[in-house]
């Protein structure tokens, strides 16, 4: 294993650094609260990647940044596509908002439909690196899908822990791709204090996010993907929905490589989207409190991927929204609700509410006269629909949608169709049969 691009392992509390092949999971001084940051030797990383390699580059995976991840040259990485989801430009979605530009991040388009494929195909690598016998994580849904479906595709034992209430997609999915489930009577919060005690009594791989360092270095490459998509126009500002923290971690991690690796001269304010219900990080940004001390809340919203009593990341969490002028916002479950069908229609991206809470958080920031009409902002959206039909049943009922239940014959839908708003005369009858327009 060569590592020399890695200059250490940094404490995010006290700033002792470990060397990469000394480092445990934490700070042995500060304990789990004391996570790991990568830092990276820049000089030596920029000799082996740039913006003119990365254009040439035909590996459109999440490892195209290789050089810029804490992993061996020739690591052997997992068989699945993760990463170079696309980034739409959604004009219709920035005129109604009343912005200059619009995009949507699709991570709904990853192997196992939400971003945390980034991170779990990360901890496989440094998984075998070790030679881990059996892999473990504790999740709301995704990231356990995620470690679950990359595991699948190497053959790698895992153990899942998620919460009994975890959406049944995000369940099927982990039993599909054959994971050891446990699933657990209570909360994330359990779920991860009992995923941790059963690591440390087996010896297990332990992939839990705000734990294992190198999940950041995992998610970091959806920014970096960001900024290469853009063909390294900084945007403005970039929209993402929070609950342990790890993924605005990660993209402001991006745009610090980015930043030291001379790829860019500025950052973009990032902007953090809470649940209303599950909001520590909004209440620590406007009470200005100390999230060290700050005490948990008791969670609860329909967005599970967002729901954290107490975000594990939350010291790379606050700093990613402190150091570029950005903002926590809340926004309600009816808000996430609404931004389902919104954002649907608006750019063709289907999202888990917890995707969708992004937009909805650009929403309230556009009303809250947060960002400019000459902003050009980015949305990350990072579930699919998918992932939670009942949620996504609830988001068309409450916009009103409802499909036509009628009976097989054109005289029904005739009926039916007199009462759909954009309704046009059949065109038999107008004599403009177009062979054109027969889909
Ligand atoms: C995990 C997840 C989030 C939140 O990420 P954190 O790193 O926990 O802040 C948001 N949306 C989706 C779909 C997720 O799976
Ligand atoms: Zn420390």
């Amino acid at each position: 294993m060569s590592l020399e691009h890695v200059t250490g392992l940094t404490c995010v509390i006290c700033d002792a650094t470990y060397p990469a092949d000394e480092a445990g999971y934490v700070c042995a001084e500060c304990g789990n609260e004391g996570i790991l940051d990568v830092r990276y030797d820049y000089d030596l990383v920029g000799t082996h990647i740039a913006k003119e390699s990365l254009a040439a580059d035909r590996n459109m995976t999440m490892w195209r940044y290789r050089s810029l991840m804490p992993i061996a040259p020739d690591a052997a990485v997992p068989p699945l596509t993760v990463g170079w989801t696309p980034t739409y430009d959604a004009p219709r979605l920035a005129v109604s908002l009343g912005l200059s530009r619009v995009w949507v991040k699709d991570e709904g388009r990853q192997p196992t439909a939400s971003l945390k494929d980034r991170a779990s195909a990360m901890a496989l690598v440094k998984a075998r690196e070790v030679g881990a016998d059996v892999v473990t994580t504790a999740s709301t849904g995704n990231a356990a899908a995620a470690l679950s479906g990359l595991s699948a595709s190497v053959g790698q034992k895992n153990v899942i822990f998620v919460p009994e209430s975890a959406p049944q997609a995000k369940i099927a999915q982990l039993l599909a791709y054959g994971s050891t489930v446990a699933l657990v009577k209570g909360n994330y919060g359990d779920a991860f204090d009992l995923c941790m005690a059963a690591s440390a009594e087996y010896g297990w791989y332990n992939r839990n996010t705000g734990f294992n360092p190198y999940m950041t270095e995992g998610k970091k490459t959806a920014g970096l993907e960001i900024l290469e998509q853009l063909e390294w126009n900084v945007p403005d500002a970039i929209f993402v929905s929070v609950g342990d923290g790890s993924i605005i971690g990660g993209i402001h991690k991006a745009m610090k490589d980015a930043l030291a690796l001379g790829w860019i001269d500025h950052a973009p304010r990032i902007f953090g989207i809470q649940a209303a219900g599950s909001d520590y990080l909004v209440q620590a940004f406007e009470g200005d409190e100390d999230v060290l001390t700050k005490a948990p809340i008791s969670a609860d919203t329909l967005a599970d991927s967002i729901s954290a009593d107490l975000p594990r990341d939350r010291i790379k969490a606050m700093a990613a929204v402190r150091e570029t002028d950005g903002a926590y916002l809340r926004v309600s479950d009816d808000e996430i609700l609404t931004a389902v069908p919104v954002l649907a229609r608006g750019s063709g991206v289907f999202a888990e509410p917890a995707g969708a809470a992004a937009y909805a958080g650009l929403a309230a920031a556009v009303d809250r006269g947060l960002v400019d009409a000459s902003d050009r902002v980015v949305v990350l959206s990072t579930g699919s629909g998918l992932k939670d039909v009942a949620s996504a049943m609830k988001a068309v009922t409450a916009a009103g949608t409802e499909p036509m239940v009628i009976e097989p014959s054109l005289e029904a839908l005739k009926t039916a169709m007199v009462r759909v708003p954009d309704y046009r005369s059949p065109r038999r009858g107008e004599g403009t049969a177009d062979p054109e327009d027969r889909g």
